[in-house]
């Protein structure tokens, strides 16, 4: 953990949280007023009031919404303190505009508990994003008022990804749109021309797997992490094949479902997102079992049953062989973690048009959606 240099954010007297919020609404203007020096120059009757300013503060035990906070205090006047300001900044807003309603400094007040305290809150805590907190005791006085210590130094943490709790929940709420299930029988690619020369000339005639990118939830313990290659399986309903429109390029890999998806492989939930629009999409991954890839997702992921789920199916039929089906009314994005030969597929230029705006590269996942959000940090 990192320390920053204390910015002058304090507070000398607040009255009540309510208006402390006030006051963090403009705290460009706040630091300009505040007074320089600190308490102990001051007279002797404040020095007894002074109240133990936090020491040395640890945060642990973060998930994706919450966290533990505890610190050292003087046990002078400590028996005066009836609660703690927990002052809460997204690192990243640092210097954004403060008017924007989700750019608010929060200002947390609790009662005085023994430490470590656990802060939890959804409505103001997101996933993997970095904060910076400092602490000041505070004494109410008779008249609603507080008294309060010198803010702490400054300490930075970042917020855990979702845990594979709150996939689950992502993925129940998956379930309830998944629709009925349509047969598939190929996973297909569409990227452009250069890329599959690439692939044959300088990778071996193979596609390699690559970080993926940061779209769907911000929580998503794949984005930036999980190195694999993006497939689809969607058919159209009245024709069962692929569509001939894609929005990543007009030359389309198309291999045998049972090349990447069958017993020899496990399937895990990734992700379930929209980008303000009526589609939605699921990130499952595929991984060869005991792959490196597999590894990975079955520290972070929910595994599905391949023969039984409501978004990708592998099954047998009654000859003993692979059938595989995918949900209707779900755009599934499937990742499979290992390289692909090229020479398991074929690759043909597509009769259809290029829709860029269907692209999900980077998309940013609608967070005020009922359908795909869960109710912890977005
Ligand atoms: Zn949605």
């Amino acid at each position: 953990m990192m320390e920053v240099p204390r910015v002058g954010h304090s507070v000398s007297s607040p009255t009540s949280p309510c208006e402390d919020m006030i006051k963090n609404l403009s705290l460009d203007a706040i630091q300009l007023c505040e007074r320089a020096g600190n308490k102990s120059l001051d007279s002797g009757i404040a020095e007894m009031e002074e109240l133990p300013v936090p020491q040395n503060i640890k945060i642990s035990n973060i998930t994706c919404d919450s966290f533990k906070i505890c610190w050292d205090m003087d046990s002078r006047s400590k028996e005066r303190i009836t609660h703690y300001f927990i002052d809460l900044n997204k690192k990243e807003n640092k210097n954004a505009n403060k008017f924007k309603h989700k750019d608010v400094p929060t200002k947390l007040v609790a009662k005085a508990v023994p430490l470590p305290m656990t802060v939890r809150g959804h409505w103001f805590l997101s996933p993997r994003t970095e904060y910076t907190v400092a602490v000041q005791t505070a004494s109410k006085q008779g008249d609603g008022d507080y008294a309060v210590s010198e803010w702490s130094e400054i300490i930075e943490f970042c917020t855990a990804d979702y845990s594979t709790v709150h996939l689950t929940q992502l993925l129940e709420k998956a379930e309830v749109i998944a629709g009925r299930m349509l047969r598939f029988s190929v996973f297909y690619r569409n990227q452009h021309k250069e890329y599959f020369d690439h692939a044959r000339e300088a990778q071996n005639n193979k596609m390699l797997p690559s970080v993926k990118d940061n779209s769907g939830s911000h929580g998503s313990p794949i984005s930036g992490k999980l190195e694999g290659i993006f497939f689809c399986c969607n058919t159209e309903f009245n024709t069962g094949k692929p569509p001939q429109d894609s929005p990543y390029g007009r030359y389309r890999f198309q291999l045998p479902a049972e090349e990447l998806f069958s017993p020899k492989t496990n399937l895990y939930f990734a992700d379930f997102y929209c980008m303000y629009t009526a589609y939605h999409y699921v990130i499952l991954v595929i991984a060869p079992k005991g792959s490196s890839g597999d590894e990975f997702c079955k520290q972070r992921l929910p595994a599905l049953d391949l023969a039984n789920n409501r978004f990708m199916t592998c099954s047998e039929d009654e000859d003993g062989r692979l059938v595989f089906h995918h949900a209707q009314d779900l755009i599934l994005e499937v990742i499979y973690t290992d390289p692909v030969d090229l020479s398991l597929g074929t690759v043909a230029e597509i009769s259809g048009h290029q829709l860029m705006s269907q692209s999900t590269v980077n998309a940013k996942k609608d967070p005020s959606c009922k359908t795909c959000n869960i109710s912890v940090g977005r």
